[in-house]
């Protein structure tokens, strides 16, 4: 708002300096016009007035003339004399010449044989007579002509007589519409007038008729005096009616602006007054203020582009600034958020290594507790199944007791082909032992080593056995529907016949009540897996499935089960890109457990 204002401010500033300037050159302008025209003017006047100056003096020194003052009553000297004032009138170019003794009386004129000559007249009460008298020196006059009212310079000249003493004056009269008709305008100004004022004031010469003739002191010459109304005989010399105006500022002494009261209206003009030389003469030269108020206009225009072009470049500045700050101020904020973003980044990476690091700590000790616990659960079967194993190794040792005995008694009656028989009997029970520790070995060892490609009939074939060798699995009917072709899976032969041990010895546990147990199992391809079935008709799985997958949930006794069997069995699966799920069936009573793991190629 406020630099509204002062932009406003600054515009009536711009306007009132442009308006002043504008009056100041243009009022200059005209001054200087004025004046060039005045000094033109001035020179002209000068060199009219030299040229006449001497005229007088010259012809006075001529004896004729003293001659004729002498004997102003000898009517062949006083011919004599006008002839020669004739032909000097002729030679100057001026209008009259004539000698007047020392009381004014006209004694010889050139223009003697015009009717109205000066001969004879008196003129003592011109100024260029009694001047010229007192002075005993040329004086110079300005007057109407009293004969024939024509405006004329007189220039005079005492004569002297022989003796020295002064005997008459002798007069020369030139017209001066003359210096009229040289005064020209200034070119460029078109409206510029002239007047040229004697001493009290009054117009005789001017570049328009209304103006001659007329009182221009404004008053301040009081009443005009007798010798003014004298020089102007018959002549009404009315004042012009002006208003002084005051001088323009900067304009020198003699510039006066004033105003014209006409019966055609005001005219306003910038008056040079200049004194002119030798008389007491004013040139007044007067040029209608019109133009100055296109100068100030043409000002007022120039003012106006420049603040218009000023008030542009400071707003092309001041938005430039503005939008270099801006940017300045951008940069930085942007170069703060980078460094923030970085710092931010800097940091959470340091967390995300911290916590990556902690993660694989964590796996690292995932992966020993579930070997460890994958070891404990091992051995908890086995701890398990050392009851029924005790039975299977007691009945082979038993049966061999036996037949060594046997074998002893058939020695003694020398019944070799008998003893032949049991040792063959005994060496066949100790193979089997033999079998079914290396398969508890086996499966009791730890899994070394990535997974790898595997034939899934293997682990079964290994996991039947360990489940067959127990005691309570015995009159289960455990049909393993094994393919002719190898099941190439990706795995690991030993974990996977643990999930099988664990699988089976479920389901031997589930059918053991049953009249007519049975237990199947089925290797099917599906969508680029094997699917392992493992189904029982036993009393079937609790309500929620999933829930058997938890450790330690067990619905057996202590000595039956820990409840980590199912749970181990599903991340060893997991592990190996597998699933592992278990549901009741639908076609009858009992669970089924689906082991699905990928296909590969036997080359693989
Ligand atoms: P455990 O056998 O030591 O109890 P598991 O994790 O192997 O531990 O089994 C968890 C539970 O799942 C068992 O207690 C049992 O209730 C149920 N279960 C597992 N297999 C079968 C099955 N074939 N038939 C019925 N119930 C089963």
């Amino acid at each position: 708002m406020s630099l509204r204002i002062g932009a406003v401010l600054l515009l009536l500033i711009t306007l009132g300096l442009s308006w002043v300037l504008g009056g100041w050159a243009g009022y200059r302008q005209v001054e200087q016009e004025s004046l060039e025209e005045s000094f033109r003017y001035r020179q002209l006047v000068a060199n009219e007035l030299n040229r006449y100056l001497p005229i007088p003096e010259l012809m006075a020194e001529h004896p004729l003339m003293a001659r004729a003052l002498q004997n102003p009553d000898d009517p062949r000297t006083i011919l004599d004399a006008n002839e020669e004032m004739q032909r000097m009138a002729t030679i100057v170019g001026s209008s009259d010449v004539y000698l007047m003794d020392t009381s004014g009386l006209t004694i010889a004129a050139n223009n003697y044989q015009q009717e109205d000559s000066f001969v004879g007249r008196r003129f003592d009460f011109r100024p260029y007579f009694s001047d010229a008298l007192a002075s005993g020196d040329s004086a110079i006059y300005f007057a109407l002509g009293l004969m024939s009212g024509v405006r004329g310079l007189y220039f005079s000249h005492p004569v002297r007589a022989d003796s020295g003493e002064i005997a008459g004056v002798i007069a020369v009269k030139v017209l001066v519409h003359e210096l009229e008709s040289q005064w020209h305008r200034p070119a460029s100004l078109s409206e510029a007038e002239m007047v040229v004022l004697d001493q009290s004031g009054v117009s005789f010469l001017a570049s328009r008729p209304a103006w001659l003739y007329r009182d221009f002191s404004g008053g301040s010459n009081g009443a005009l005096s007798l010798e003014t109304r004298q020089r102007y005989p018959e002549r009404e010399l009315q004042p012009m009616q002006i208003a002084q105006l005051g001088r323009p500022w900067g304009l020198s002494e003699q510039s006066a602006k004033i105003r014209f009261h006409t019966p055609e209206g005001n005219q306003e003009y910038l008056s040079v007054r200049t004194p002119l030389p030798r008389l007491d003469w004013t040139l007044q030269v007067m040029v209608s203020t019109a133009p100055v108020l296109w100068t100030r206009l043409g000002f007022v225009v120039a003012g106006l582009a420049i603040y218009v072009g000023v008030l542009l470049a400071w707003l092309y500045l001041r938005e430039r600034y503005r939008r270099e700050a801006e940017l300045a101020l951008r940069g930085e904020q942007l170069e703060r958020r980078v460094a923030e973003r970085t710092r931010d980044l800097e940091h959470s990476n340091q967390q995300l290594l911290a916590e990556i690091s902690e993660r694989e700590r964590a796996q690292s000790e995932l992966r020993e507790t579930q070997q460890e616990l994958i070891q404990a659960a091992k051995l908890a079967v086995l701890g398990q199944m050392s009851a029924g194993l005790n039975h299977e190794m007691n009945q082979p040792l038993t049966a061999i007791q036996t037949y060594a005995r046997n074998s002893r008694r058939f020695l003694e009656k020398g019944a070799m082909d008998m003893v032949d028989a049991n040792l063959s009997e005994i060496i066949s029970l100790c193979d089997k032992m033999a079998e079914l520790t290396r398969q508890f070995k086996v499966f009791a060892r730890k899994s070394e080593g990535p997974p790898s490609v595997v034939d899934l009939r293997q682990s079964v074939d290994a996991a039947l056995k360990i489940i067959k060798a127990q005691k309570n699995s015995a009159g289960i009917d455990i049909r393993w529907n094994r393919p002719e072709q190898p099941v190439m899976c990706h795995g690991d032969l030993i974990r996977i016949e643990q999930v099988m041990v664990n699988l089976l010895a479920n389901a031997v546990q589930a059918v053991e009540e049953r009249e007519a147990p049975v237990i199947t199992i089925d290797v099917v391809p599906v969508d680029g897996h094997w699917r392992c079935t493992v189904r029982d008709n036993g009393y079937g799985l609790p309500g929620n499935t999933e829930q058997i997958f938890e450790p330690f949930f067990t619905t057996k006794s202590v000595k039956q089960g820990l409840g980590l069997g199912l749970s181990i069995s599903r991340q060893i699966v997991d592990a190996l890109g597998g699933t592992l799920t278990g549901r009741n069936r639908s076609d009858g009573p009992g669970a089924e457990f689906v082991l699905t793991l990928q296909q590969r190629e036997a080359t693989e």
